[in-house]
């Protein structure tokens, strides 16, 4: 959360998201939430209580920084940083809060131990397996024993990969051949003594490819209710999940717009009759996207409303003919909604991100700056 100067709420229902975890503890059992990212936009720390009541002990979370901030909140359990450690800073705070931070490549490694200097240390081993981006290959295993050999203090306890196609089920062949490399890593790990838990699976893996669930799933977008499968055949995995966000903005005024009037900036709708509009007080710098000019809706008491002209910095402007065809009235002051809302007109996070041009992911982490409420607490 960071955008204090707007009328926007993110309202976030802390119960659906306990809701989601429950559902994938239940096909994957030993699931770590991942909350990275302020929790997709739905609030550290808010989301680590909520699922501790859930009994959840340990959580994964990006840079290390966020780990401390967890570790300050009074999370005492394992927080694993998957984007950590980066820099010396963040090495000496990982033995100093003993966080369990993701090691991919040697420079990292001989800096975390340089700084431990003999204090122990525990780190989980991140391997690319086909996502290309961090991680230790499987041809530098051999001298990645070896170094942890000479340094015992470090101790790899999880070894890990991420998987880059496993919510698109025509790729799942890709998917089974990461698992495959993974699994054959992990053995040679423990075959050399190195007793470490595996983790492999994100929410689509934990959903959708029983052969990825290991000792431990980290699971993201499904505890916000995200499908990562929407819109692929595999999209009924996904049916039980539940939105946990909501986002308003109020209506600043409703006016007629005549025929043959243009509206917003550049004039990029003209109306083709008269009609009545409603200009909404939210914009780009409230995190809704100006992609979303005349192409994106919001819901204005239950009814769906198309957005005409261009969304502005802090303005956008909505048909209101819709709500007015169903009999709605719509005042200044009143709800407009962005995301979710009340009725047939509820707009869910997949409806908005596929307007938007993006995937559910990004709409939670940006709307989400906007300030929060948790109206169940
Ligand atoms: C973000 C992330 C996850 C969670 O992925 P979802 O698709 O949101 O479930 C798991 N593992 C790593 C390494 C991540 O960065």
């Amino acid at each position: 959360m960071s955008i204090t100067y707007s009328k926007v709420r993110c309202i976030v229902d802390l119960e659906a998201i306990r809701h989601n975890y429950r559902l994938m503890k239940k096909d994957a059992g030993n699931v770590v939430p991942v909350i990275k990212s302020d929790a997709y936009g739905h609030g550290l720390e808010q989301v680590a209580r909520a699922l501790e009541d859930e009994g959840a002990a340990n959580f994964a979370v990006g840079y290390v920084q966020e780990a401390v901030d967890l570790r300050k909140a009074g999370i005492s359990g394992d927080i694993i940083s998957l984007l950590g450690p980066v820099d010396m800073d963040d090495c000496e705070a990982i033995i100093e809060h003993d966080i369990v931070g993701f090691v991919g490549h040697f420079e990292t490694l001989a800096r975390l131990a340089y700084k431990a200097d003999g204090r122990p240390v525990r780190i989980s081993l991140k391997f690319d397996t086909g996502m290309s981006r961090l991680g230790f290959t499987r041809e530098e295993l051999p001298k990645l024993k070896a170094f942890l050999r000479g340094r015992p203090n470090i101790v790899p306890v999880m070894a890990s990969s991420h998987l880059a196609v496993a919510d698109d089920p025509a790729s799942r062949e890709i998917t089974a051949a990461q698992a495959q490399v993974f699994c054959e890593i992990v053995e040679d790990l423990r075959a050399s003594g190195f007793a470490v838990q595996a983790s492999l699976a994100n929410s689509a893996a934990i959903m959708g490819h029983e052969g990825c669930r290991l000792d431990v799933q980290r699971a993201g977008i499904s505890l916000y209710g995200g499908n990562p499968y929407a819109g692929t055949e595999w999209e009924s995995l996904g049916d039980d999940l539940r939105p946990a966000m909501q986002v308003a903005a109020p209506v600043l005024h409703v006016h007629t717009l005549d025929k043959g009037r243009g509206i917003s900036y550049g004039h990029t709708f003209t109306a083709d009759r008269d009609m009545t509009v409603a200009v909404v007080g939210a914009g780009y710098a409230d995190c809704y996207s100006r992609g979303l000019s005349n192409t994106g809706w919001v819901n204005v008491g239950g009814v769906r409303c198309p957005i005409v002209g261009r969304v502005c910095m802090q303005m956008t402007a909505v048909d209101l003919s819709p709500a007015e065809a169903a009999g709605v009235q719509v005042k200044t002051g009143d709800d407009a909604w962005l995301l979710g809302g009340p009725g047939d007109g509820r707009i869910s996070p997949q409806d908005l991100a596929d307007w938007w041009g993006t995937i559910t992911y990004e709409v939670f982490c940006v709307l989400g700056m906007n300030r929060r409420e948790y109206p169940d607490t």
